[in-house]
């Protein structure tokens, strides 16, 4: 730390994501990326033609981009902004929506980012314990008395709410905002996207990074009423009005204008994750009920710690986390089938060596 530092953020903890190694490769199953690459029409449309136009700055608004999103959610091209990666849609929604007025509340086991804002940001923030099964119980969340953020499915358990427990929560807060992060949704969850035309206190958060293959890109996207969405432009033309460049906008929209590519990604991963899940009960792992494109397992006789190392050493890479109540266990990104038999196989080989 310099002697320069703000003293205000003299005891930020700052987000940590997974192990990106640049050195070796692994069999990479812990940032929840798709295992499969973007739709060729991305391919297609990061041309030369939009190389050569990168001198110029990009539509600030990214019109083609937001109403390649409205038309595949059937909503208002004014109900849909975009931004560099969901977590700055993310921050934009705590810089907008949290204040000194308004405190903020998620779970005690969620995404990681959500405390880190509410710190950068000085924000009063209470973290309500799952249950014992970690699911979220909706009741915790009746009149909250403040901004709600709950990601659904939850990460990193992969659980769901239904679309009926969140219209609950939304009705019990009439007076409060409720920001549903979906950055996995479209691997089993129910969306609560239909539910904007009868609460203007919902804003749904979603990704490009996890079902549409774009993770390098940093593409992420809030949608909510007319009036939300004019909020966070507030947010994102007071901070860069150039979030999103040329090439995401243009890749932003192949992808979502092809369905046929992204639904078939989807329905593998689903498929491979109930094998997994299969596979490591077989096992004796005790594996959450995932709506995710990951699993959330812990494994019989040997600590979560203890089989991500066996794992790493083995060339395979998942997520371990050392707060108290998962510690025990490991997230599993789904991959190929390919990867997750290999996840299956070297997990078989340590179990007996150990
Ligand atoms: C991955 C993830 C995000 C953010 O991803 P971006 O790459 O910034 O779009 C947001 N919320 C949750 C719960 C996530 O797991």
């Amino acid at each position: 730390m310099s002697r320069f530092l703000s003293t205000r953020y003299s005891s930020l903890l700052p987000y940590t994501p997974g192990e990106q190694p640049q050195d070796k490769s692994y069999i990479k199953l812990n940032t929840n990326e798709n295992p499969f690459p973007p739709s060729p029409d991305v391919l297609e449309a990061l041309s030369r033609k939009e190389a050569e136009a990168l001198d110029l700055y990009p539509d600030p608004q990214s019109r083609r981009l937001c109403a390649a999103i409205a038309a595949f959610y059937g909503v208002g091209e004014q109900q849909v902004m975009v931004t560099n990666g969901s977590d700055e849609t993310l921050a934009f929604a705590f810089l907008a929506f949290c204040g000194q007025d308004k405190g903020v509340c998620f779970p005690d086991i969620t995404y990681g980012f959500y405390p880190v804002y509410a710190e950068l940001f000085k924000i009063d923030y209470k973290e309500i314990p799952l249950n014992a099964d970690y699911a979220i119980d909706p009741a915790d969340y009746y009149n909250a008395g403040r901004t709600i953020f709950l990601a659904n499915p939850n990460a990193p358990t992969g659980m769901a709410l239904s679309s009926a427990q969140i219209e609950e929560i939304l009705k019990r807060n009439p007076d409060d905002l409720v920001v549903i992060d979906e950055a996995y949704i479209d691997f089993g969850g129910e969306s609560t996207i239909p539910l904007l035309k009868r609460y203007d206190n919902l804003l749904v958060i979603q990704t490009f990074s996890k079902s549409r293959s774009l993770a390098g890109m940093r593409l992420g996207a809030a949608i909510g009423s007319p009036a939300l969405i004019e909020d966070m432009n507030k947010m994102k033309f007071s901070f860069n009005p150039y979030n999103v460049n040329r090439l995401a906008n243009a890749a932003g929209a192949a992808a979502m204008e092809d369905t046929a590519y992204f639904r078939r990604c989807v329905d593998i991963i689903m498929e491979n994750r109930a094998w997994t899940a299969q596979a490591l009960q077989s096992l004796g792992f005790t594996v959450l009920p995932s709506c995710a494109n990951f699993v959330f397992a812990k494994p019989a006789g040997m600590s979560g710690e203890a089989y991500y190392k066996k794992l790493k050493e083995r060339g395979i890479l998942v997520r371990h986390f050392s707060k108290e109540r998962i510690r025990d266990y490991v997230r599993i990104t789904i991959g190929t089938k390919e990867q997750v038999q290999a996840l299956i196989t070297e997990t078989k080989a340590l179990l007996e060596e150990a």
